[in-house]
């Protein structure tokens, strides 16, 4: 209970404690070893394959950077099938776990090939800090509500109006507002850059959201959140909230209070 009760504090874990209390004890205090899913590693290859070709100055041609994707899946989803073998174990939305891994395999090529050609179409220009290091997977630790966080920001951007927006990158569908404001206030306090909005790319549309107006998001605001959170786990507490996410929990498997029946 020591690590967790000083560690930083990250938009994930925040979540993750708001959403079940016990998901949270589970994974980083019981430290459970979670059930695998096809989707996480999808979504870290994509990401990895964007950024490749973003820090290559966008000169990698789309069958290169689809290759990118297709090393870091298959390192990903073999190092997992290595831990978990019987892929009717591995939580998967539809289909079968064995399934999905292949269905998630030919989606992020299509995923990864759609996005080179979009930024190649439209060349949002990736910000650069002070240091002129580009604005990719880039690295924040901030105090907010008294309570020091950390995280990556996926990409920031060179908005038209001389100001910086946050871009987080989706291949799920989940999206969170929360994440995109705690960007917003890292950005404003680490460089002094003016943040006035923040979007989503959606590898399942192959385009952006609509924009988030992030110009009246304060730390204060932001940083409650934070606060909350960490005095609540400082505090032993890990509410379970069963429901619907509970099919999609990678925590199942040793949950006594899950709602999902399924046989792990
Ligand atoms: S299975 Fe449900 S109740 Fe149990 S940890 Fe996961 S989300 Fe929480």
């Amino acid at each position: 209970m020591s690590d967790i009760a000083t560690q930083p504090r990250s938009v994930s874990q925040t979540q993750q404690w708001e959403e079940c209390g016990h998901r949270f004890y589970l994974q980083r205090i019981e430290r459970v070893t979670p059930l695998p899913a096809a989707w996480s590693h999808h979504g870290t290859a994509f990401h990895h394959a964007a950024e490749q070709w973003e820090r290559s100055q966008r000169t990698m041609t789309p069958e290169e950077t689809v290759e990118v994707f297709n090393e870091r899946y298959g390192l990903l989803v073999n190092e997992a099938l290595d831990e978990e073998p019987n892929t009717n174990r591995w939580l998967s939305a539809s289909g079968s776990g064995g399934d999905d891994i292949e269905r998630r395999y030919v989606l992020g090529q299509e995923q990864t090939r759609q996005y080179v050609e979009w930024a190649n179409r439209t060349q949002p220009e990736v910000w650069a800090t002070p240091a002129g290091e580009p604005a990719l997977e880039l690295y924040f630790m901030v105090e907010l509500g008294g309570v020091k966080v950390r995280g990556y920001i996926d990409q920031l951007i060179a908005d038209d109006e001389a100001a910086v927006r946050v871009r987080d990158l989706k291949t799920g569908t989940m999206r969170s507002r929360f994440q995109l404001e705690t960007y917003a206030v890292a950005v404003r306090a680490g460089y002094g850059a003016t943040v006035t909005k923040g979007d989503w790319y959606l590898a399942k549309n192959g385009g952006l959201s609509r924009a988030v107006e992030l110009r009246q998001v304060t730390a204060e605001q932001v940083g409650e959140r934070y606060a909350v959170m960490d005095a609540g786990v400082k505090a032993g507490d890990f509410q379970p909230k069963p429901g619907f996410s509970c099919r999609f929990c990678d925590m199942k498997h040793k949950c006594s209070f899950s709602s999902d029946r399924t046989c792990y």
